[in-house]
């Protein structure tokens, strides 16, 4: 059987077994039915479609790497399948499974002591939980490996978190908010589940964002919010945990990226296809076809490179520069092939209701957030020179 995504050009979906096949035909559907015809307005209004929660959940999409919550056995490459059909819809809604699924359970998954986990997880991945994930602050963001300002001091059994945090997606609405803070103790950074009803906590939303809309970022501010010792996360004692569930996401937003250059991408060719100019589809036309030649090769190449990315996360020796590798390549594609997506698609290349300017501005989130193109080049630098340049 060859893949059933025309984009996917050299059938990489065949690696799938059958059931995970199977699973991604229930989640297209469900994207074409429920999520597709909802996007641009949700897009245009800077809303987010909360009753989307409970479908993506049923289709058990969050919790999938966790034995507490996996709905079936699955592969990294298949998870990052997920990533990739999420994002050919909608990157927003790709974001939000990214921040639930990967970055907030993936706190507790990596951080969490296995009561944390069977506290957490089952809660978090039925929908019942929304979680976010604050690293990023006001005066820190490439650098929040060693910049971070929010402090944690120790007061008994407690913990008494101060500072700001900024850019926190689903923090608006979330339930629990992951805190990354320095220890006032020993100085390391240290994770805490601080549930949003917690005095002193507050999250304001970022308005006028022109890339993922439908994305709820908020800046947060904590004011001697007090988390019990309990809700810190046990086994995540220094950045060094952070960084561990930052690869994870980081190898998911490679595949989201190559999902957003798909939709574009597939966009583009229908209009094609459709649109007569000199009198004849603009798919005759030689340049146009350069076009989409270009972007089926960007797509083609990007997947080779996630697949084997997430394969070696499968045979356990994925490395940082690994998914940092992938994650500064596919985004650098995308950009290209969301803006050739945009000239095919000519004066409607920058209509909503096109998608493909949906898609394009998207992109720009995604090329920046969970690493920049650049912090992610450095880490892959350090590692084929030797020579950290970014300390
Ligand atoms: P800066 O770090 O200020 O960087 C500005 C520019 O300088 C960039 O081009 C950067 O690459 C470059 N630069 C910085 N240092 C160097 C260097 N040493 N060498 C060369 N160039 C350098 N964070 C969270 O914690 N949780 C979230 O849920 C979350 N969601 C996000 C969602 C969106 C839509 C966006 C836009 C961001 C989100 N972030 C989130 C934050 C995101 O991870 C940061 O934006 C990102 O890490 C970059 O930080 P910054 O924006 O502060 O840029």
């Amino acid at each position: 059987s060859f893949s059933t995504l025309a984009s996917d050009f050299y059938g990489y979906e065949n690696m799938l077994s059958d059931r995970e096949k199977g699973v991604l035909a229930d989640l297209r559907a469900y994207l074409d039915s429920e999520v597709k015809p909802i996007v641009n307005r949700h897009w245009a209004d800077a809303t987010f479609p909360h009753e989307i929660v409970k479908g993506l959940a049923d289709l058990g999409l969050f919790g999938m790497p966790w034995k507490e919550t996996q709905p079936f056995e699955n592969s990294a490459v298949f998870r990052g399948w997920v990533a990739l059909e999420l994002a050919r819809v909608d990157a927003s809604v790709a974001t939000f499974v990214g921040v639930q699924n990967g970055l907030a359970m993936g706190s507790i998954g990596v951080g969490g002591s296995p009561e944390q986990r069977a506290e957490w997880l089952p809660r978090m991945a039925s929908g019942e939980i929304v979680g976010a994930f604050g690293l990023t602050e006001p005066l820190s963001g490439s650098d929040s490996a060693q910049g971070l300002r929010t402090v944690a001091t120790r007061d008994g059994d407690d913990w008494v978190l101060n500072g700001s945090k900024r850019w926190i997606g689903n923090a608006t609405f979330s339930d629990i908010t992951i805190i990354w803070a320095k220890s006032a103790e020993d100085g390391q950074v240290k994770g805490f589940i601080v549930p949003t009803s917690t005095p002193g906590y507050s999250a304001t939303k970022i308005e006028g964002k022109q890339s993922l809309r439908i994305v709820q970022n908020a800046d947060i501010t904590l004011t001697d919010v007090r988390i019990p010792d309990s809700l810190r996360l046990q086994q995540a004692t220094s950045f060094r945990d952070t960084a561990a569930v930052l690869r994870l996401t980081r190898a998911e937003v490679a595949w989201a990226a190559v999902g957003n250059s798909i939709g574009a991408y597939e966009a583009a060719l229908a209009y094609a296809d459709d649109r007569v100019q000199f009198g004849k589809p603009i798919s005759k036309h030689q340049l146009i076809q350069d076009l989409l030649v270009k972007s089926i090769g960007n797509i083609t190449a990007s997947i080779g490179m996630v697949v084997r990315c997430s394969q070696l996360l499968d045979e356990g020796t994925q490395r940082d520069e690994h998914a940092s590798l992938a994650k500064a390549f596919t985004t650098a594609r995308m950009r290209e092939t969301v803006g050739w997506a945009r000239e095919v698609l000519g004066g409607n290349g920058i209509v909503l209701d096109y998608d493909v300017a949906r898609f394009f501005a998207d992109a720009e989130a995604l090329y920046s957030y969970e690493g920049t193109r650049e912090m992610n080049t450095l880490i892959v630098g350090r590692s084929i020179t030797g020579q950290a340049a970014f300390v």
